[in-house]
């Protein structure tokens, strides 16, 4: 499994245009896109575009708060986007404990079908 080397990752290079990404929602501080591999109808990855240390939400720390705000703001704008604002489930995998593959702070938006809880 990963780990956090705190180095670059592929979100740097999808930030940056040189790998292509299906982006949904972008702004002077926030990237949506669809996640390569999609675990819903509606599967979806905002992402910081200054990481900052922001590799994965356990470094969070105060000055943070906005940038956090941000990108959960922005999972509301993009849930109204693809129709699915009446049912939507955001993640954060933090760590290996929770399956964390890319560390560049990232929510997945999931939802078009129905959900389950626990997750598992
Ligand atoms: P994590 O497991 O770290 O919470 O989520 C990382 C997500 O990034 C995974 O769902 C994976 O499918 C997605 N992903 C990894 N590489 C790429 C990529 O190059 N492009 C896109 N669109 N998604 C990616």
């Amino acid at each position: 499994s990963a780990v956090d080397t705190g180095g670059p990752t592929i979100f740097d290079k999808i930030i940056a245009k040189e790998i292509p990404s299906d982006i949904v929602y972008e702004d002077d501080k926030v990237l949506a896109f669809r996640d390569i591999n999609p675990q819903a109808p509606v599967h979806i990855l905002i992402i910081p575009k200054l990481r900052d240390d922001l590799t994965q939400l356990a470094k969070a720390e105060a000055r943070h708060g906005e940038i956090l705000g941000q990108l959960l703001y922005a999972s509301k704008i993009v849930a109204d986007k693809e129709g699915i604002a009446e049912g939507f489930r955001v993640v954060i995998n933090n760590g290996p404990d929770a399956c964390q593959s890319v560390y560049h702070l990232h929510l997945h938006v999931l939802g078009g079908r129905q959900m389950k809880w626990p997750p598992g």
